[in-house]
């Protein structure tokens, strides 16, 4: 007899979600988590603390900049980071706890502790061992380390340190220009830092759309950030005070240095299936450490499933969230689905970048006919009117059926506004359909559908 229909280990976005599908769908779920707290790198030390940050560090930038001008006038603000530190915690605090709470509320058992599979159905928790029917891997990722490279999480540090740390840096040295890396450097360069980033390539963000990634540089430059392209870091040396990244140019194979006060290491994540069991009991795994999976989430191992930052795909909570929940009705003779081709990208700096679909340069490659609707937020009035008029939408159709084939957001609102091409992905509508759909005026929205009208007879306020 098996205790559980399904136990599912780690309480991610991927493991939390799947487990109160079960639940709802009447399976007998319990969830193994080794942290404290539920919800895993999401709630914990990812998505939401940043996000406190990012929100707490535009408050005091528009404070500083904007309030003046609108006629909100009087002593400026100073930072506080400990307070600052507070309200991030207590941000997390209030949702990780939610889960707890909707753990019970679903009847889910919280099995606490690390958990390992020892054997096809049946998962040992410190000194308990738990039969199950199915078994989920969510376990989620960790911080890629780099070489050369030592993290203290005090002077070095991922991004689990960046987000404690404890005084603003004078100088801090980011390796690595994508999502996390840039998200924090804006929050430090809004709180005063000097902020280089050191990027491998020869252009940030990859994969991003490339006249989206331009902008986005140009605008991040104008904030303060200093890229350092095409720069191969080699070591990074702790002094009493200060630490020296040292790096060698690409272009010219020169050796460089600069001295920061703390030095973010963003250069990726990677699975975490350490202590699992997994090579015990023959899963197979990924050349990239990835749990092998096949299109309905299930491993080699027969009722064994795998989802999330631990399998193939991007690293983002939404897709685990969906998996997640595919998986559930997967596991309840439900027909589980995700669609892969309609999983947004958000970037939360300021303006934020959004992104779903096909590049204008995967278009390229593929050799598909398309057409391009492009529409400034200087034309938008309520964008004007927020000092919000950088950035644009660029909408990708079909040159022939009107298809929409991709969406590139920079601009405010960008990760909300990406749904509406989402959605209208998921029902297979064309450019038209977008540019004919009332949008309520005056709304950062207005941009999206004057992008649609741009692909047809041309954009009204353009
Ligand atoms: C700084 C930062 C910012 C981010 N911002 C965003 C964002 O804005 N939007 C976005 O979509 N994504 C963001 N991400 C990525 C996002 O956090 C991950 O994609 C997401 O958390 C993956 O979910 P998951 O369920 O697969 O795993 P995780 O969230 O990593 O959860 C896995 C859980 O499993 C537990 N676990 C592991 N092994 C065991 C075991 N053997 N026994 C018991 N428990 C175990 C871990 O303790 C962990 O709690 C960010 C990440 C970081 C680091």
């Amino acid at each position: 007899m098996a205790d559980y229909d399904v136990i599912i280990i780690g309480s991610g976005p991927g493991g939390y979600v799947c487990a109160i599908r079960c639940a709802q769908l009447g399976l007998k779920t319990a969830c193994v988590e080794g942290r404290d707290t539920l919800g895993g790198t999401c709630l914990n030390v990812g998505c939401i603390p940043s996000k406190a940050m990012l929100h707490a560090s535009e408050m005091y930038h528009e404070a500083t900049t904007h309030f003046d001008t609108m006629g909100i006038v009087g002593g400026s603000p100073k930072i506080d980071l400990t307070k600052m530190q507070a309200y991030k915690q207590s941000t997390v605090d209030t949702n990780t706890k939610g889960i707890e709470f909707l753990f019970k509320k679903n009847k889910i058992t919280w099995l606490k502790g690390w958990g390992k599979i020892t054997a096809p159905g049946e998962v040992t928790v410190g000194d308990e061992t738990h039969k199950a029917r199915n078994i989920v891997i969510a376990t989620g990722s960790e911080a890629s380390p780099l070489k050369g490279v030592e993290i203290d999480e005090k002077m070095i540090v991922t991004s689990t340190g960046a987000l404690e740390l404890t005084k603003i840096p004078k100088k801090l040295a980011i390796i690595g220009a994508g999502v996390i890396g840039l998200e924090l450097g804006s929050v430090y360069a809004r709180l005063g830092s000097e902020v280089t980033v050191l990027e491998y390539l020869d252009q940030i963000t990859p994969g991003m759309d490339l006249e989206v990634c331009k902008s986005f540089q140009k605008m991040l430059t104008k904030q303060g950030l200093t890229f350092v392209l095409g720069a191969a870091v080699q070591g990074v040396e702790k002094m009493k005070a200060k630490a020296k990244v040292s790096y060698t140019l690409r272009k010219d194979d020169s050796a460089q240095s600069l001295d920061a006060d703390i030095v973010l290491v963003a250069t990726g994540r990677r699975p975490f299936t350490d202590n699992l069991g997994l090579s015990d009991i023959g899963v197979k795994m990924t050349e990239r450490g990835q749990v092998a999976i096949d299109d309905h989430w299930r491993t080699n191992i027969e009722n064994i499933y795998a989802i999330g930052d631990a399998v193939v795909g991007p690293m983002l909570a939404h897709k685990a969230e969906d998996e997640g929940m595919a998986v559930a009705e997967t596991i309840a003779g439900q027909h589980g689905h995700v669609n892969y081709g309609v999983i947004p990208g958000v970037i939360y700096t300021a303006p934020e970048v959004a992104s779903v679909g096909q590049t204008e340069e995967q278009l390229k490659e593929a050799g598909r006919a398309y057409k391009v609707g492009k529409f400034s937020f200087m034309g938008n009035a309520r964008a004007k009117s927020h000092f919000m008029g950088d950035g644009f939408v660029k909408l990708l159709a079909d040159k022939e059926t009107d298809r929409i084939l991709g969406c590139h957001v920079i601009g405010p609102m960008a990760g909300d506004l990406i749904h509406e091409v989402c959605v209208a992905m998921e029902f297979g509508a064309s450019a038209e359909d977008l540019a004919r759909t009332c949008h309520a005026h005056p709304t950062f929205s207005e941009a999206m559908r004057e992008a649609a009208l741009a692909c047809g007879d041309g954009a009204i306020h353009a």
